[in-house]
C-alpha cells in the first residue's frame, strides 16, 4: 500500500506499539496525547507470551526481560482456611511453555516511548482529543480541545483507552476496582519472587502481590501491592484511615506487613476503576479502535495490555497485506475478533469469582473449583488461559513463526 498519513490518538501500549510498527512500514505518523509529557498511569501489569511476541517483533524483548520480573505461577489462598484456590503454572503447557513478565507500567511505557523518540516519530502532547470527522473523500480530521482541527489523515487509530471520545459509550463500569501501590520488594518477607500471589476473603476482599522488576535507571526490585475495593466504598476507606486498612490487610495476610510498613500516606496508593466494554463496530471509514478503546475488562486475567499489543500488530500486518485502507481495517478486525470475544467472555465469567459481593461463587471456588483445578486437563487449560493463548491469537498474526516465538521465550534462562 502507498505511504499513508496516520494519526494515532493515545500514547498507551496500543498507540506507541502501533506508531513504531506503522512508522517502520514507511507511513507518516503523528501521535496525539493529552498529557504534556507522555506518562504512564498506574502500577504494575503482566506481559504474557502473547504480548511478548509483539514486543519481540519490535526489538524490545531483551529490554523487557531486563526490567521486568519473570513470573512462573499464579497462586491464591483463601485467607482464613489457607485453602489453595488458584494454582496456575505456565509450565503446565509443557516443553514450549512461556512465562509471564511482571513489569512496572512506567518501565513498559519507557521502553516503547524511548523507541518512538529514537525513531523520530512526531508526538503532539497536551492535545486532548475530543472527536473526529469524516471528509467527503474518505479521510478523517481529528478534533482537539480548544477547537483545533488536525489532518486530514488517511487513517485515525483510536488508542485512547476505555473512555475514548472517538467511539460511542458502551458497556458498564464495574463495581469493584482496586488500590495499587508500587513498593520495594521485601526480600526477607517470604514472597515468591516468581509468582503473582493473592489472598482472598470470600470474593469481596482480595490482596495481591506482583513482582514488577525495576524502573529504568534504577536497580531496586519492586512489587505491586493491590487491594480490591468497591468504588462506592472509597470515601469510607479514606475516612477510616490508613492504619485501620493496614491492620485489615495484615490480618488477612501477615507477610504483607513488610510492604505495608513502606506506606506512610494514602497518596502512595492509586485507585483504579475498571470497565467492561466491547465496541460492536471496531472499524469505520478511515478509523480503527484498538486496545482498550475497542475492548476493556477487569484485569483479573491480566490480558488488556497484551491484547492492545496484538491489535497494533494485526493492524500493521493488515495494512501491509491489503490494497486499500478499508480492506485493511476489515482484515485487522477479522484477525483479532475471535480472541477478543473469547477473552471478553472469559473475563466477564471469572471476575465475579474473585471480585464481587457473591457468597455462593467464592464458596464454590474454594471447595469445588479450586481442588478440581489442580487436576489435568484443568492445569493445562488454566495455563493456556492465563498465557492469553485460548482462541489462537498468534496463529493469524505469526502463522508458522509461532513455534519460533514460543521457543524464544522458553529458552530464556530463569
Ligand atoms: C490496575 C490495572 C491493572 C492492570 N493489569 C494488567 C495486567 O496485568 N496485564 C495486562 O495485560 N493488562 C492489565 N491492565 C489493563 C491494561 O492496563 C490496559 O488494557 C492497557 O493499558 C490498554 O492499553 P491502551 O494503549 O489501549 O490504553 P491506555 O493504556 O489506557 O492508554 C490510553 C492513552 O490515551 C491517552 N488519552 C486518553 N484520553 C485521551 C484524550 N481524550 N486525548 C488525548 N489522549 C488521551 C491516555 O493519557 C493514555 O496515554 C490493567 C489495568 C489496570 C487499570
Amino acid at each position: 500500500m502507498q505511504r499513508l498519513a496516520i494519526a494515532i490518538a493515545g500514547c498507551g501500549p496500543a498507540g506507541l506499539a502501533a506508531a513504531l510498527l506503522l512508522h517502520r512500514d514507511g507511513h507518516r505518523i503523528t501521535l496525539f496525547e493529552r498529557f504534556d509529557a507522555p506518562r504512564p498511569v498506574g502500577s504494575g501489569l503482566m506481559i504474557q507470551p502473547t504480548g511478548f511476541a509483539v514486543l519481540r517483533e519490535l526489538g524490545l524483548a531483551d529490554d523487557l526481560l531486563d526490567h521486568g520480573a519473570r513470573v512462573d505461577r499464579l497462586h491464591g489462598e483463601a485467607g482464613s482456611s489457607g485453602r489453595i484456590v488458584l494454582d496456575v503454572r505456565y509450565a503446565a503447557l509443557g516443553r514450549r511453555a512461556g512465562f509471564g513478565i511482571g513489569v512496572h507500567r512506567a518501565a513498559l511505557f519507557s521502553l516503547l516511548h524511548r523507541a518512538v523518540a529514537v525513531e523520530g516519530i512526531a508526538i503532539e502532547t497536551g492535545c486532548a482529543v475530543t472527536g473526529s470527522e469524516a471528509t467527503a473523500g474518505g479521510q478523517r480530521i481529528l478534533l482537539l480541545q480548544g477547537g483545533r482541527r488536525a489532518g486530514p489523515f488517511d487513517l485515525i487509530v483510536d488508542a485512547l483507552g476505555t473512555r475514548t471520545p472517538l467511539a460511542p459509550p458502551c458497556g458498564r463500569e464495574l463495581a469493584y476496582g482496586a488500590l495499587w501501590g508500587t513498593l520495594d520488594w521485601p526480600d526477607a518477607a517470604g514472597f515468591d519472587p516468581t509468582a503473582l500471589e493473592q489472598r482472598y476473603r470470600r470474593a469481596s476482599v482480595m490482596v495481591g502481590v506482583l513482582p514488577v522488576g525495576r524502573l529504568p535507571g534504577t536497580s531496586r526490585q519492586q512489587a505491586a501491592l493491590f487491594w480490591s475495593l468497591r468504588a462506592d466504598r472509597l470515601a469510607e476507606w479514606h475516612s477510616a484511615g490508613l492504619e485501620a486498612w493496614k491492620a485489615d490487610v495484615a490480618t488477612l495476610w501477615p507477610a504483607t506487613q513488610a510492604l505495608l510498613d513502606q506506606i506512610r500516606s494514602a497518596d502512595q496508593l492509586t485507585f483504579a476503576r475498571y470497565a467492561h466494554r466491547t465496541l460492536a463496530t471496531p472499524a469505520e471509514t478511515g478509523m480503527i479502535h484498538i486496545g482498550d478503546a475497542w475492548h476493556s475488562a477487569s484485569p483479573q486475567l491480566g490480558q488488556g495490555a497484551n491484547m492492545a499489543l496484538l491489535d497494533a500488530y494485526a493492524l500493521a500486518l493488515a495494512l501491509r497485506r491489503s490494497p486499500d485502507v478499508a480492506t485493511a481495517l476489515t482484515q485487522a478486525v477479522v484477525m483479532r475478533q475471535r480472541h477478543v470475544r473469547v477473552y471478553q467472555a472469559l473475563t466477564a465469567l471469572f471476575t465475579p469469582v474473585y471480585q464481587s459481593d457473591s457468597r455462593l461463587l467464592p464458596f464454590l471456588r474454594d471447595r469445588i473449583v479450586g481442588p478440581l483445578s489442580k487436576l489435568w486437563p484443568a492445569t493445562r487449560i488454566q495455563a493456556a488461559m492465563v498465557s492469553g493463548l485460548i482462541g489462537d491469537p498468534l496463529g493469524p498474526l505469526f502463522g508458522d513463526q509461532k513455534s519460533t516465538l514460543a521457543d524464544s521465550q522458553s529458552r530464556r534462562p530463569s
